[in-house]
């Protein structure tokens, strides 16, 4: 590589570096780096301007003298340069922030189940799958959630499965993720939690489910959810893990529904001691 071929493909490094638009927080953030890029162009222009006028002048080609031809380029050359380089870049830089914008809430919506608020089966299983350690996994149903609908209709049915999402987002805030995964189905991990600590929360979310009642015309309503808790091992995947808390749930269904069941094929050994009250019963021993 000759020297000529290094300072253009360095040059153009540079250049490209400087107007890589990348992605922008906000439209202040777009204004801040189109006032400094302006800047940056608006010196790159004079100095090439001034070059120019330099060669011109040393082969006697300037059409006018040197000293009108510098106070133009001064003048004329950084304004033109700035403004210009300005508006181009304030106006790429709000379209990409636009655009970055409309991405991250396409991206929110595909993640999110729109009835709930909570996440998505999809976002669930990813963010179950992406954390490799130990954690705790709940699958829950509502019971006999079909006598609702048929009794009160489809919209009080939605209305109890918002607040049933509500009331395990408030339980396990901070704590856990929460997901509607389908219908009448949700579940939960924690990574944070012991499986007895989780456990213990699950049975709080339980009984408070048990005791809230949703108010509308025809009388309040008031359902039950049955669960299964299971412990997934590190690197354990999802559609492991959810089959055996999903065994435990059927055994909770079987078991006389409004109670959790725990799974202990993979508990720890210390999780044994641990008796949820007041239904929770053992499967997998
Ligand atoms: P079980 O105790 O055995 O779970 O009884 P179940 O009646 O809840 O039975 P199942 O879980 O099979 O029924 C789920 C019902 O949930 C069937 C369907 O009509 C209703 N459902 C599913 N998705 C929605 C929804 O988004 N909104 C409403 N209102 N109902 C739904
Ligand atoms: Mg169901
Ligand atoms: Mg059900």
């Amino acid at each position: 590589m000759n020297w000529t071929e290094f300072i253009v493909g360095r040059a153009r490094k540079w250049i490209i570096k400087q107007l890589t638009l990348g992605e922008f927080d906000s439209h202040l953030h777009v204004w801040r780096k189109a006032v400094v890029m302006a800047c940056k162009i608006a010196v790159l222009a004079y100095c090439i301007n001034l070059g120019a006028h330099w060669v011109m002048y040393q082969f006697d080609l300037l059409p006018y003298t040197l000293k009108a031809g510098l106070i133009a380029a001064t003048v004329l050359t950084p304004t033109i340069a700035f403004t210009v380089a300005l508006a181009v870049y304030v106006v790429l830089g709000f379209a990409i922030y636009d655009l970055s914008v409309s991405r991250a809430e396409l991206e929110h919506l595909s993640r999110t189940d729109v009835l709930s608020g909570l996440a998505n089966r999809r976002a669930f299983l990813e963010q179950f799958d992406d954390c490799t350690g130990e954690k705790s996994l709940m699958v829950i149903d509502i019971d006999r959630f079909k006598v609702v609908n048929d009794r009160y209709g489809h919209a009080v049915g939605d209305e109890v499965i918002v607040n049933v999402a509500d009331m395990l987002s408030t339980v396990f805030a901070g704590r856990g993720i929460c997901a509607r995964i389908g219908g009448e189905e949700f579940a939960v991990f924690s990574a944070e939690l012991s499986f007895a600590e989780f456990a213990a929360l699950a049975e709080i979310a339980r009984t408070r489910i048990a005791g809230m009642l949703t108010r509308v015309e025809g009388g309040p309503v008031s359902v039950t959810i049955s669960a299964g808790i299971t412990r997934a091992l590190p690197r354990q995947k999802f559609r492991e893990t959810f089959s055996r808390a999903d065994k435990a749930l059927y055994d909770a269904k079987a078991g006389g529904r409004n109670r959790i069941v725990l799974s202990y094929e993979t508990a720890p050994p210390e999780a044994a001691a641990f008796t949820p009250e007041p239904a929770a019963r053992i499967s997998g021993d």
